[in-house]
């Protein structure tokens, strides 16, 4: 089985803390790729006082955030007491559970910013349990033939990452040039996003910025990058679970989202606070509350 046909699908533009993000999950006919329910790409930007990443408390429940940068560094606070600067080729992951709440600050800290953050849905399984955070300084690199790969979850190539996942996932970055074999699980299906240059795959041309889904039932995949390409590939098992997302929030149904609307609104201890000088976000209300 050769898999199903591509479908590529463009980023939209949107706004967090004043910065032009560009979303590739969810979309229009793509909300999830395995476990993946949400990509934004902000940058590459030069830094500037008055555009730079501040994004102040704001809670989350359902899902892990996953950082990955670039370029830059983004300072990292959370409702659990954490502080942790990342730099380019370190993991942020945080697990919400059914509440967290997070700040993420570049003010003062870099010229240059560039990257990506990610949802991952928790299954039913996991997404009662303690919210947490690990910061992934050591991830596995493979050399392949023209190119490397780094493996920010789950497995490639017969390497794992240390960065827990409570799904079937899978999450690699690869920068190279020229012809790339990739070996995949058909169990999984996946997608990649392009961070810089052009990858051709198969016989579609994808740019930055653009998502192409490429199903399952794929042993493998051929790529060709372009010089100074760089490109991440998603994967996992099809989330077996409906799930509803509205704000920061991934759940099962309304009645969660207004419920976890409500807690952050009221300042209950379900999310905690963060120590941070940016302000806290309020939650927009939820549009089906009367
Ligand atoms: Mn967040």
């Amino acid at each position: 089985m050769t898999g199903t046909s591509l479908v590529i699908s463009e980023s939209h533009v949107t706004d967090v803390g004043g910065l032009a993000v560009h979303r590739s999950l969810p979309r229009p006919g793509r909300r999830m790729v395995g476990a993946w329910c949400f990509l934004d790409r902000f940058g590459p930007i030069d830094v500037t006082p008055e555009r730079t990443m501040t994004v102040g408390p704001h809670p989350h429940i359902g899902l892990h955030t996953v950082t990955w940068l670039l370029q830059g560094e983004v300072l990292h606070s959370d409702s659990l007491g954490n502080q942790q600067p990342i730099r380019p080729g370190q993991l942020n992951l945080m697990t919400a559970g059914p509440g967290i709440a997070h700040a993420e600050d570049a003010r003062e800290r870099s010229r240059a910013l560039d990257g990506v953050q990610l949802w991952v849905a928790q299954p039913e399984s996991t997404r009662h349990g303690p919210p947490s955070f690990a910061h992934h300084a050591d991830l596995p690199h493979i050399d392949l033939p023209h190119g490397q790969a780094t493996i920010l979850v789950g497995e490639f190539a017969g390497s794992r990452s240390p960065a827990a996942t409570d799904s079937p996932l899978v999450g690699v970055d690869i920068a190279g040039i020229g012809a790339l074999d990739v070996p995949l699980d058909p169990t999984f299906e996946y997608a990649v996003a392009v961070l810089h240059g052009s990858v051709r795959i198969e016989n579609v041309h994808a740019s930055p910025n653009e998502l192409v889904y490429l199903g399952t039932d794929r042993q493998g995949l051929a790529l060709f990058l372009e010089e100074g390409s760089q490109m991440l590939l998603l994967g996992g098992r099809p989330f077996p679970e409906e799930i509803v997302m509205w704000w920061n929030f991934v759940a099962r149904d309304r009645t969660e989202l207004a419920r976890a609307y409500q807690d952050w609104t009221d300042r209950t201890d379900r999310f905690r606070s963060v120590t941070t000088s940016l302000h806290r976000i309020a939650a927009p209300r939820p549009f089906w509350l009367e």
